[in-house]
């Protein structure tokens, strides 16, 4: 495991400093936050691997916090372990109740912190591990690379066994890096969310949508023609279009650019690799043309 963050949110500043002794050489970075609003703010922002939550802070206590963090899907993978001083065991109980994976007692000892925030580690990794497996996209739900990397060599492969119509398309939103620079990353992964539901509201069932990487998507259209797909693929990024996103006062309008390849158009014989590469040329078109459209890849001879 490399690049191994934690979070500590705690209000007493010698916690972090303790905390942040006894887990170098186990973790890479310690983030730190001293108020419940904070730590939540850097939860969403930095996506930690672990969270260490303390329970009696001044604002909101612990046990909302991690209420706050288990309800949004951007943390709810995140092993939270409650930091207490109050070890009764309906306390315990009542960390564990909501949704802790396990808690330490201050004044903690140093071998048994390190040795909890290892087995959360471990379970974080799992978690991760079973996302990819499961070959779901943990921020839209949507396949991820993986998966749509299978479903187009699959096909490509039905496209030449039995010549049914296939198109490729590929969306990347607009100046997407303006929404995160601006309003924070958090309201970054709110529009992706929204653009992988509404990418998946506008396929038909038998159209394969994947988040690609990034403010990337792919979108497999199956038994479609160049002229059909081309109709799918402007309503889809007409709903993206229509997207709009609060973030505070702001309203935050989405915009994206579209490249599509039909298998019709391409080589005889042609590799999933080369569908994929047309349909990147088209979106690169697209962009260079100025962006907010939709570009079709050219016919091959
Ligand atoms: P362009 O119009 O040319 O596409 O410009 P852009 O600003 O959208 O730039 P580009 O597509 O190259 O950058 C994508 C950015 O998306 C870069 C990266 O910081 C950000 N990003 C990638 N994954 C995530 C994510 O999961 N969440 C958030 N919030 N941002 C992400
Ligand atoms: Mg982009």
């Amino acid at each position: 495991m490399s690049g191994i963050t934690i979070l500590v949110i705690d209000d007493d500043a010698s916690i972090h400093t303790a905390v942040e002794r006894r887990l170098r050489g186990v973790v890479d970075e310690v983030l730190k936050a001293d108020s419940p609003t904070k730590g939540l703010q850097f939860a969403i922002r930095e996506r930690p691997d672990v969270i260490l939550l303390d329970v009696n802070m001044p604002q909101i206590d612990g046990f909302k916090v991690c209420r706050h963090l288990q309800e949004n899907p951007t943390t709810h993978d995140i092993p939270i372990l409650f930091l207490t001083a109050d070890d009764k065991p309906e306390n315990l109980a009542k960390a564990l109740d909501a949704g802790a994976s396990d808690y330490i007692s201050k004044p903690f000892n140093a071998v048994e912190l390190e040795a909890r925030v290892r087995v959360a580690l471990r379970t974080k990794h799992m978690i991760d591990l079973l996302r990819e497996r499961a070959r779901i996209d943990a921020l839209t739900g949507l396949n991820n690379r993986a998966a749509m990397d299978d479903a187009l060599i699959a096909a490509t492969a039905a496209f030449h066994r039995t010549e049914q119509p296939l198109a490729l398309l590929m969306i990347d939103l607009d100046h997407f890096k303006t929404i995160n620079d601006t309003y924070g990353h958090g309201v970054g992964d709110d529009v992706i969310r929204k653009v992988g539901m509404s990418i998946r509201a506008g396929c038909r069932p038998y159209d394969i949508a994947c988040r690609f990487g990034g403010d990337e998507f792919g979108v497999i259209l199956a038994q479609t023609d160049t002229a059909c797909a081309e109709q799918i693929a402007e309503r889809i990024l007409d709903e993206i279009n229509k997207i709009k996103i609060r973030a505070g006062s702001d309203e935050i309008d989405v915009a994206c650019s579209g490249g599509l390849a039909s298998a019709t158009d391409m080589p005889l014989r042609f590799e999933p690799a080369e569908l994929l590469k047309a349909a990147d040329e088209a979106l690169y078109t697209a962009k260079s043309e100025g962006r907010n459209r939709l570009a079709v890849a050219e016919v091959s001879d």
